[in-house]
């Protein structure tokens, strides 16, 4: 019974009536087993002078206990029990179930309960009594725990069926619908969600928009670039440096009631060129009644001064700048200091014949690049040096061989597209894009998300073919501009 083996003697022994009074029918066998089980090892502890041997739970050693964990020999299950029957043989039987355990562990307190005879009558009564109902709640709620999990399970699987079959609105006749406030809830919750991805779908389609603008502008440029192998068979690109600088003068008048173009028909008539030989390269309107006039050489210049002077007009002479070096991809760590001393110091090759009252060199400013740790260095040096490294192409700064190119001198506005002034300095209220010259930025412009082809501001005020990017290469203005601002730059 119960994975008991009950000694010999306790056949013979007599029943008692139940201590508990019966609740259910198996509590009250189960009552009336433990007692006989109670009688039945009380036996032997009082019959001393029997000849049989007593197994009993008084003799089993110290340290071991009846009811024992498997070590090993048995899976690792934590209802896995050995009970060590007492008796000679020992056998060996498996209980499970935690309901399994508390019996084991009833008929225990019951046995010990027997055994301390001392105790008063009442006192194990109620002991007992404890003991049997602690052992019936166990029952209870090991039969009704097991449940609650499949509950959860079942109406799990419910709302499955119904989001599946029924749709969100409709509610499936086989399956009850769920209350109607959660299905509220959870349309909610998925619309909201849909309404989130909606949103960053439009941002992706705008991003890719811009993307594929990008490459096409990339593409364009490079189709516009000479390919190698272009180059190789064309004429070779004439150099910058065999572009003359003008020695130029700026001319006005004394008399300040006279315009501009008025002291450029004096000039004409004290120069004279088509009688005197005189050779002047250019001659332009400047602001503030202003006139320049270049020359080729200084000696032409001195020329030109002579007679402008005698015709009573006064003359200044122009200084020309130094022009200007891009360093490409410098790390950044590298202070002004430290690129100074390196153009000079390592190398010393390129600027063999260069005297040193003709080696100047000082940096403009930094311009970022995507990679945080280089930028550019725009440097403004003597044409001297300009001559040797752009033609060398790269220079060592520290630890890098670093590209070196011609920095026009040209500024352009970022902010409103004009030339002549940087971002910084700009008195225009509006940014205007490069794409189409409206009020806005390039990225977020209509049109160049749309691909629609690019119109330069510049050239359509000037009237001129404007299907280009404000800002690209070739914009006719901006060449204007850009031979203005290189003609008061020595290059050699
Ligand atoms: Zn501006
Ligand atoms: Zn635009
Ligand atoms: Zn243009």
């Amino acid at each position: 019974m119960f994975g008991m083996r009950t000694p010999a003697k306790a056949s013979r022994s007599r029943r008692t009536p139940l201590r508990t009074p019966p609740t259910e029918d198996e509590d009250s066998l189960l009552a009336s087993q433990i007692d006989q089980e109670a009688k039945a090892t009380q036996a032997p502890a009082k019959s001393q002078t029997q000849t049989e041997p007593s197994d009993d739970i008084h003799s089993v050693p110290q340290g071991s206990s009846p009811v024992s964990r498997t070590q090993g020999a048995q899976p690792a299950n934590m209802d896995t029990f050995i009970v060590q029957a007492p008796k000679k043989a020992k056998a060996k039987t498996i209980l499970k179930g935690r309901s399994a355990e508390a019996r084991q562990l009833l008929i225990k307190i019951k046995l010990q309960l027997s055994n301390s005879r001392n105790l008063k009558g009442e006192i194990k009564t109620e002991i007992s009594a404890a003991a049997d109902k602690m052992y019936r709640l166990i029952r209870e709620a090991e039969t009704e725990n097991p449940l609650s999990p499949v509950c959860e399970r079942r109406s799990s699987q419910k709302w499955e069926i119904n989001v599946g079959e029924g749709g969100l609105t409709k509610a499936s006749s086989v399956n009850p619908p769920p209350p109607s406030f959660v299905n509220e809830k959870l349309i909610k919750n998925l619309e909201e969600k849909l309404a989130e991805h909606a949103k960053y779908i439009d941002n992706s389609t705008q991003k890719i928009g811009n993307l594929i603008n990008c490459i096409k502008e990339e593409r364009e440029e490079r189709r516009q670039q000479p390919t190698y192998a272009a180059m190789a068979a064309g004429e070779p690109k004439k150099k910058l440096a065999e572009r003359p600088a003008l020695h130029s003068v700026a001319v006005t008048s004394a008399d300040e009631q006279e315009t501009g173009e008025q002291v450029l028909q004096r000039i004409r008539t004290a120069v004279n060129a088509k009688e005197t030989g005189v050779l002047v390269d250019r001659v332009r309107k400047a602001r503030d009644r202003k006139v320049i006039v270049g020359c080729g050489t200084r000696e032409e210049r001195e020329k030109v001064m002579h007679r402008l002077k005698n015709a009573n007009l006064r003359v200044e002479e122009i200084k020309n700048k130094d022009p200007l070096i891009i360093l490409k991809d410098v790390l950044h760590y590298n202070t002004d200091e430290d690129v100074l001393q390196a153009l000079a110091g390592q190398n010393k090759n390129l600027f063999k014949d260069v005297k040193e009252e003709d080696f100047r060199a000082e940096i403009k400013y930094r311009r970022k690049v995507r990679n945080p740790l280089l930028c550019h260095i725009i440097l403004k040096v003597s044409p001297q040096v300009w001559s040797r490294v752009t033609a060398a192409g790269a220079i060592h700064v520290d630890l890098q061989r670093v590209r070196v190119e011609d920095q026009s001198p040209l500024v352009q506005c970022s902010a409103c597209l004009g030339y002549g002034h940087s971002r910084r300095f700009c008195k225009e209220p509006e940014t205007r894009c490069s794409h189409c010259g409206e009020a806005h930025l390039k990225a977020s412009c209509p049109k160049w998300q749309a691909g629609v082809s690019p119109t330069c501001c510049n050239c359509t005020q000037a009237g001129l073919d404007a299907k280009h990017n404000a800002f690209d290469q070739a914009c006719v203005v901006r060449r204007k501009w850009e031979a203005l601002a290189r003609a008061t730059v020595a290059y050699c």
